[in-house]
Parts: structure tokens; sequence; C-alpha cells
């Protein structure tokens, strides 16, 4: 686990609706996942959730009456103002809370959400959104990315990709979604689940992604796809994030995540983006896997390897790369 100076940890549950994600959730926490966890569930619409359902948490709050990505931004920004606030505030270090669930709702984009979050002044210093999970369902999912403009958003923001339901789907069809998935995600872990439990996913090397439309009819400009950027150890720590910042408020729309571990002299950082948001570096301690360190993999579409580097090159000069 990484050490988050102090801030609490949010991870973003998403997917669209009907994906499973609360069914996910609910087994998670009876399962003793995110001990300790407050759990934020948001409704769009304006009903009251079954308390039952996500029984397992000791914490949870309702933010209904409309979607935190969107209407209800400011709904969620004060909630979590308010936590941050408590937090700060409380005399008992028994138990400080350090990990927030925020189930969204199924029409929510998480991307929005992590942009919200992390553009906040305040709430930059208390809250770092440490992972997206994704449910996808695994019977309707395929037709979902066909014609949503909406589940195709989810996905690419995604960190982890639960696929759900997956006994309930044809062997072919289920390895098109997976492949399919894969490429348009290249850096989230997958794993399946039937009703909340994890279940294993059948080896789909073989499997082709479908090339999906845009809604005119036309294919997309280019699949989204991974490229590993290889830093130097002497690279300038703040030349680069200028840089990165530069290059995402140029192209922000094509590059959808930013995720790798730079070594600077502060310590070991990770660095996250999402769309044009540059998430505030987390220190990593210094133990650990460190082969990875210095290596950035930037996801998205219509750029090449040697573009970004010559690009880079050109801003921090002749280290770097
Ligand atoms: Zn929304």
């Amino acid at each position: 686990m990484s050490d988050t100076d102090g801030r609490i940890r949010l991870i973003i549950l998403g997917g669209y609706l009907g994906s499973g994600k609360t069914t996910w959730l609910r087994h998670q926490l009876h399962d003793g996942q995110f001990q300790g966890a407050l759990v934020i569930v948001n409704e769009a619409a304006e009903t009251a959730i079954d308390d039952a359902l996500l029984g397992g948490s000791d914490r949870l709050a309702v933010l209904a009456g409309g979607c935190v990505c969107c209407a209800a931004k400011h709904d969620l920004i004060d909630l979590l103002r308010r936590i941050a606030d408590d937090r700060s505030r409380a005399v008992s270090t028994d138990s400080p809370l350090d990990l927030i669930v925020l189930e969204t709702s199924g029409l929510a984009d998480p991307g929005a959400i992590v942009e919200a979050i992390r553009s906040d002044p305040v709430l930059v210093y208390h809250i770092v959104v440490s992972e997206v999970i994704v449910a996808v369902d695994g019977l309707h999912g395929m037709s979902q990315l066909r014609s949503e403009p909406l589940s195709r958003h989810q996905i690419e923001v995604a960190d982890q990709l639960i696929v759900t339901k997956t006994d309930a789907v044809e062997q072919n069809e289920l390895t098109l979604l997976l492949a399919t998935l894969t490429a348009m995600s290249p850096g989230a872990v997958m794993s399946g689940a039937v009703k909340g439990v994890s279940h294993s996913l059948p080896e789909f090397n073989d499997a082709i992604a479908e090339t999906l439309q845009d809604f005119a009819g036309q294919e997309l400009k280019a699949p989204i796809s991974p490229t590993r950027l290889y830093l130097d150890d002497s690279i300038d720590w703040t030349a680069f994030t200028v840089w990165l910042s530069a290059l995402l408020y140029a192209r922000g729309n094509d590059i959808v995540r930013v995720k790798g571990v730079i070594r600077t002299p502060a310590g070991r950082l990770l660095l996250q983006t999402v769309r044009k948001i540059v998430q505030s570096p987390e220190i990593l301690p210094e133990q650990g896997d460190t082969r990875e360190d210095n290596i950035v993999v930037m996801i998205g579409r219509g750029f090449t390897h040697a573009q970004l580097t010559k690009s880079l090159q050109h801003f921090v000069g002749s280290q770097g790369v």
C-alpha cells in the first residue's frame, strides 16, 4: 500500500446501470474488504437506499437525488469537505478514517468525479483518489459499448475492471468483450465476478477486439493504446510535470490516463492523471518493487512513442529520456 501523506484514500466504484456494482461491493464488504471504510452511495433517483443492502460497512452515507458527476457534484464536494474537516478535528486517533469507497450512480462518468475532487483547492490536501474500479455487465456490456458513449467513458478511466455475470454469457461473446475492453483500457487490471464472488475469466488471447463505430457510423479516430516512456535518473521532475501539464492541456482528450513512478530527490513519487488533471503526486515507500521506476505509461490515441520522446526532450533539454 502506498503512503498517501496522511490523506484519505478514495476508491471510486462505477459502472453502467445494472452492471452489478452494488452486488460486488456488498460481497466485498461482507468478505472483510475495505475495512473501516466510509461507503458513500450515490443514487441519481430520489429513492432511499435499502440500508441492509450494504450492511457490511460500519459507516455509510447516502447522496440521493442527483448524480454526483454532474447535477449533484457540489453535494459530493461539500460532503467530502465535511468529512475531511471532521477528521482533522477528531481528538481521538483510535480509528481515523483513511478510506472512502464511493459507489456512483450507473449514469456517472467516474472521470468527471475524479476531476472534480482533484481540482478542488481544499480536497486536494485531504483526499487522494487511489483507484477507479468499474463494473462491466458481462451479458450486456458489448451492446452498451456499441450504443452508449457513457459506457466507453467509464471503461477508459478504469484502473480495475470487474466483468460480472460471466456465467450467463456464451464463451465467444465473453472473449469478444474481454478483448475489446483490453483494447480500450490496456492499463486496467481485469477480473471476473458472479453474484459478487470472484470468478476466473477465460483465456482470450485469440479473441479479436471489436472496432467500435462512433455514433455517426464512422470508425473511431484511432484505437487507444499504451506507450511507455523511459525516463533518465537525472530527469528534472519539475520540468517533466510542466511538460506533462502542457501536453494534457493541448491533448487531454486523446491522453486518457498517465501513470508511473518517478524517482526524485524527494522520494519515489506516484504520478497519475485522468484526462486533463494531474493528481498531486503520492510519495511511495522506498522498499517494494522498484523495477518499474522511472517508466511512465501514457494511454491514449493519436500519438506515437517517437513524438512523445521528441517533445519531452525538446522541453526538458538533453536530459530526460
Ligand atoms: Zn452525472
